[in-house]
């Protein structure tokens, strides 16, 4: 019984997120200008996510020929694992992201989840297969109840509303004059950087694929926000493979493994405790960040 039923539930599961995910990602592309010089090859299959592993096998990439970004990345994120890659502004991080969604394709070695070449499953497949967070998050002219929307359009309003009250929005809501319904945008309330991730983050929640990708999710929240944040998505992102890319290392201790990328490759990896323990880059990087709250809750102090 479970053995049929499964299968079933989860294709009408993809098709849902296809048709989710579609209107969301043209409209990143012409918003990222990413040229869209990647196609689909004539036999390309639907992604199966099984588990939800994620290969990257020495990897290559540059943008432009004469300088490489990405030299030689390996790593392996398990099944429902948590891993993050930390590193200097320009390391890399992004790239890799944009890799995996395949904005662009490596220029040797590849990238597998469960197993298949992302260059031979269809683009829809695998976009509906990832939740972006993404640095920038993007809002529409319309409610920001249509911009959470935009996470899986044919989700109901109790479904929506559920997302926005795990990414903490509710509360900024609370206080709207149309409450849900108020129109953002451009043409309509400005929103800060923090409360835009808020909505980016409601929008992934409600997706609920089965793997997530953060890029500096959290960066423009201030540490309060940040950690309530960062609790309600280890509630929910618990049962998914989660690539975390992240410049506050505070957000990372609880990471399963991190990457340190320098220089676009991998200099050290392991848990927070074993990456102190080695007391090189990531240890240095620990240093730096602790000194940097401690003078600024200093100022905070001084300023009371
Ligand atoms: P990080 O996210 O670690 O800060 P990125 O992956 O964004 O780093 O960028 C790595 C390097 O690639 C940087 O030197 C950046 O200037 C360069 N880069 C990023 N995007 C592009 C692009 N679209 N075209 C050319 N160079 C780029
Ligand atoms: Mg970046």
């Amino acid at each position: 019984m479970m053995q049929i039923f499964i299968p079933l539930n989860f294709l009408g599961f993809v098709y849902r997120e296809m048709k989710g995910s579609l209107a969301n990602i043209e409209k990143m592309f012409s918003l990222l200008r990413v040229a869209p010089g990647i196609e689909d090859t004539s036999d390309a299959a639907e992604l199966q996510v099984k588990e939800g592993r994620i290969a990257f096998e020495d990897v290559h990439f540059a943008y432009r020929a004469d300088r490489e970004i990405l030299k030689g990345v390996s790593f392996t994120v398990a099944p429902q694992q948590k891993v993050a890659i930390v590193g200097a502004s320009g390391a890399g991080k992004s790239t890799l992201f944009k890799l995996l969604f395949r904005f662009y394709d490596p220029t040797a070695g590849r990238i597998t989840i469960d197993g298949q070449d992302i260059r031979t499953v269809s683009q829809s497949s695998l976009r509906a297969a990832i939740g972006v967070v993404p640095q920038d998050a993007v809002l529409f002219n319309q409610s920001i109840l249509e911009n959470v929307r935009y996470g899986r359009i044919d989700a109901r309003d109790d479904e929506v509303m559920a997302a926005i009250r795990h990414a903490q929005l509710e509360d900024f809501v609370r206080e709207l004059p149309e409450g849900v319904h108020t129109m953002v945008g451009e043409r309509g309330l400005k929103l800060s950087g923090g409360e835009k991730q808020r909505v980016a983050i409601a929008r992934a929640l409600l997706k609920h694929p089965p793997i997530m990708v953060f890029d500096e999710a959290t960066s423009s929240l201030d540490s309060r926000s940040e950690q309530g944040i960062l609790g309600a998505l280890r509630q929910v992102a618990s049962e998914q493979t989660t690539l975390v890319i992240a410049h506050r290392l505070s957000t990372v201790v609880d990471a399963d493994v991190i990457l340190v990328l320098d220089r676009g490759r991998v200099v050290e990896r392991g848990s927070h405790s074993q990456l102190l323990a080695e007391d090189g880059h990531y240890a240095g990087l620990w240093q730096l960040q602790q000194e940097e709250r401690r003078s600024a809750a200093d100022t905070n102090q001084a300023g009371r």
